[in-house]
């Protein structure tokens, strides 16, 4: 199986060639630019030191500051942050918004951590990066395992080092550190944005359509209180690390954040059959929605897969062999970058306002981030039929051109003797 990094760069290949990219822009966009490597020691309860691995990649910034999450993931790679990092290049690009690309990792396992031991590992990756990072320069958020709380001990860890205020140097703080309204669910509700679109594109009424969504994290959880709140789509499955839950007439949201929020997984919700993650890929369903990590969708089961959509929360999921599947059988993919870029454009908001030292109203957050996807959306589905080729290479032909531009306008790159 292909690492996330090399799925990356060869979707990029793909793009490059239809667009005939100069070999020399096309170098320059299949590596980051940057790339900080540390070593994070942690005093931990015990008094023992631990000391873990981090990373920051800084993908492309030529289109501005670069901008991405930062994971605590045990099994977290540099080869999965340089993938995440270029896919936040093509994200931040497709939705046309003045960022470029970053991503951090750090390799841990949160769920093993007390809350004390969280702080000094969160502190200490801040130490390690804060002279790389900034409101200018390169702006973290949180992604898979972090959190608001771990964001606002960055900030302040960062706020001290620097010995004056810097809002504007990580997003998705507390509302009460200068966070912004709307950014809990941005990431699902921008894609449910571009599912209302799809939909509307193929006449289907997501009134009486049925979803599964795999992952039950922020993405996951709040994409089944919006297809039930903003459309009443039957959501029928969901999943998480731990576990699948399946009822065919339907699970109600409230009850299955409670279960999780008590027992920490959906699992052995009752009322529901349990099923595994592989089957709810290849449940009968209208809208798939996968929501966890990456590479779940690949030519192993590609073939197997039943919805008429899909719509995708995760960064990743599927592979570049499963895309050309699932095109070929006629499903829909939303891809990636373009479906789950909901919560990186209320990032930028979040951004604007600090700087402004100003707050919106959510409403005013929705209405634009509602038009920001839609015209986003409509920009892929336009190349996706002109161009004849899949959603996926659609978004990259959008946001690669793009990047390219600002590259070569920039004097980075393109011949000039
Ligand atoms: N981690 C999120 C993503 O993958 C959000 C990034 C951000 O808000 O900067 O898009």
């Amino acid at each position: 199986m292909s690492t996330p990094y090399a799925t990356a760069q060869s979707q990029l290949d793909e793009a490059a060639a239809l667009l005939k990219l100069p070999s020399d822009v096309h170098q320059l966009l299949r590596e980051p630019m940057l790339e900080v490597h540390v070593r994070i020691p942690v005093r931990m309860d015990d008094c023992s030191v631990k000391v873990f691995s981090g990373y920051r990649v800084q993908y492309n910034n030529a289109r501005g500051p670069c901008k991405g999450g930062l994971r605590f993931h045990p099994e977290e790679t540099i080869d999965t942050v340089r993938a995440l990092a270029a896919w936040m290049t093509w994200k931040t690009a497709v939705v046309d918004i003045p960022l470029g690309g970053g991503k951090g990792g750090v390799v841990c396992n949160p769920k093993e951590l007390s809350e004390l031991e969280l702080e000094r590992l969160s502190r200490g990756y801040m130490r390690k990066i804060a002279h790389f990072i900034g409101p200018d320069l390169d702006v973290p958020a949180p992604d898979v395992y972090t959190t608001p709380q771990v964001m606002a001990w960055m900030l302040d860890e960062y706020e001290a080092i620097t010995g004056r205020s810097g809002k504007g140097v990580i997003t998705v703080k507390p509302l009460e550190l200068g966070g912004s309204p709307g950014r809990h669910d941005a990431t699902a509700r921008g894609g449910m944005y571009t599912l209302r679109e799809a939909a509307n594109k193929l006449g289907l009424d997501l009134g009486q359509a049925t979803a599964a969504i795999q992952g039950f994290g922020n993405a996951g959880m709040h994409a089944h209180e919006l297809l039930s709140s903003l459309f009443r789509t039957t959501v029928v499955a969901v999943s998480d690390s731990k576990g699948a839950i399946y009822n065919p007439t339907g699970l109600d949201v409230k009850a299955v954040s409670e279960h999780k929020l008590a027992r920490g997984s959906v699992a052995g919700f009752p009322g529901a059959k349990s099923i595994s993650n592989e089957d709810l890929l290849e449940l009968e369903v209208d809208v798939l929605v996968p929501s966890a990590l990456e590479n779940v969708i690949t030519n192993e089961n590609a073939h197997k897969i039943r919805a008429k959509v899909i719509a995708e929360l995760a960064n990743g999921p599927t592979s570049p062999e499963a895309d050309q599947v699932l095109h070929e059988r006629g499903i829909v993919v939303i891809p990636d970058f373009l479906c789950n870029a909901g919560g990186v454009t209320v990032s930028y908001f979040e951004q604007v306002q600090n700087g402004g030292m100003d707050r919106w109203k959510l409403e005013m957050i929705h209405k634009r981030l509602d038009e920001t996807m839609t015209a986003a959306f409509n920009e892929v589905w336009e190349t996706r039929e002109r161009m004849q080729v899949h959603s996926r290479l659609a978004a990259y032909l959008v946001a690669v051109r793009r990047v390219a531009e600002a590259c070569t306008l920039r004097g980075w790159v393109g011949h000039r003797c």
